[in-house]
This record gives C-alpha cells, structure tokens and sequence, in this order.
C-alpha cells in the first residue's frame, strides 16, 4: 500500500506518542514499554491499522505491535489513534526484514499478517513475508507456543505460503480458502481493511494457522 506523500508526515510520526522510535534500543525490553508483562503480539504491515485497532480495544490484556514500512501509511493510522487512548497499542515504521534486530528470541506471542504484498516475480519470492525466509526470523521471535494468522484474497500468494511451512518447520493448525462462509473459523474475526475490501466484491479470503 502506497499513499499520495503527506507533506511533513515524517515530522508527524515523529510527534506522535504511540510511535516507538528506536525499535532497536527496544529489542528485550518491550514489556516495560508497555509496563506489564501482558503477552505481545504484533501485525507486519499494518496499513491503516483497523484491524489491530479494534483488537486492541477488544483485549486490553494483550500488548499490540503495528509495524508498517511506508510513513505515509502509519500516520493515517497514528491519527486514528489520537481520537483515542489506547494503553496497549504502539506502532513501529520500519522494513519487516530486520525484526530480529527490534526483538529478541520468544519475545513475541502472535504474528498476525494481512493481505501481505503478493511480489508475483519469482526472483522476489524472498520478499514475500510468509516466505521460508521470513518463517525462520518469525521462528526467532515468537515464543514456543508463539502462532502466525495469515489472511489474504490472492490465491497465488496463499499456494505458496503453503509450500513454505514444511521445509521452514512449521505445521498447519487450521485453514480455509473461504473464512467468511466457515462458521466456525470466523467466529470473533475482526475485519481489516483489504478484507472488507475484498470481501465486499465477493473475493473469497483464505487463512492459515500455523505453530511449530
Ligand atoms: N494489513 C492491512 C494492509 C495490507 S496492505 C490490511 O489488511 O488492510 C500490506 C501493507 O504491508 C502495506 O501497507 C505495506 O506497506 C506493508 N508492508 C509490505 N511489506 C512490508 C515489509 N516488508 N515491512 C513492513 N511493512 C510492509
């Protein structure tokens, strides 16, 4: 996701306090960001940030991370989250390849990633972020018990997710290529803004579960 350039929206993100600005200097200590020891759990590529949002107001006892690349699309979130005191949400700017470098081994309970870009070249299939690559650096963080959700209405894209679980070491909890008419998959689903999108034009939305 691309927006028109904001004019100083750097500057805006950067007065905004539910922005964490140096990520790094974070990386092991991210409770006493928040001052508890609630579980954290994190989307990559947020966009907009509806999603994580909501569920941020729907689970007070669990600690949201939005990470999101393009500055002109976390600042349509950070004025979302002005109108609103949320305790239990931050956002990070920053290119999802280097989480490593933000967090430390198990520091991370759940990876949600929505409508990920699809990168439909071959040669860009590393970019792609549930690709084997970027299973291992989500290996690294998420704790033992730690699960990755994954939506998306690109069946290419899903195809290949699939494939990638096997050899990165990672086993399906559950799935579905059509989770709004799965009864039980869609209880309590929350809604991001590509899935309204897509689902408004009749696009089946996949999703996976996935542990190790
Ligand atoms: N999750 C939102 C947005 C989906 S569009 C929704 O479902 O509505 C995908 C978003 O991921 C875009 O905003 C894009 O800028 C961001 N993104 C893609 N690759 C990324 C990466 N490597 N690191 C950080 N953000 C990324």
């Amino acid at each position: 996701m691309r927006l028109r350039n904001v004019t100083g929206s750097r500057q805006m993100i950067a007065d905004s306090r539910f922005v964490v600005h140096d990520p790094m200097e974070q990386k092991g200590h991210w409770k006493d960001v928040f001052g508890n020891e609630n579980p954290i759990h994190i989307e990559i590529g947020m966009g907009k940030g509806q999603f994580l949002t909501r569920l941020a107001i729907a689970n007070p006892d669990i600690n949201y991370i939005g990470i999101e690349k393009y500055s002109t699309v976390l600042l349509r979130a950070t004025q979302k989250l002005e109108e609103q005191e949320l305790a239990n949400l931050r956002l990070i700017r920053m290119e999802a390849e280097t989480i490593c470098d933000v967090f430390a081994e198990g520091e991370i309970a759940q990876i949600y990633l929505n409508f990920s870009d699809p990168w439909p070249k071959d040669r860009h299939a590393k970019r792609r972020l549930p690709s084997r690559q970027f299973l291992v650096r989500y290996d690294s963080i998420l704790d033992k018990k730690g699960k990755i959700l994954f939506k998306t209405d690109n069946t290419g894209l899903f195809d290949f997710a699939l494939e990638e679980l096997e050899c990165a070491g990672w086993k399906l909890e559950t799935m579905t290529r059509d989770l709004h008419h799965d009864e039980k998959l869609c209880t309590g689903n929350i809604m991001t803004e590509y899935e309204e999108k897509f689902s408004a034009m009749g696009t089946p939305i996949c999703q996976y579960v996935i542990y190790r």
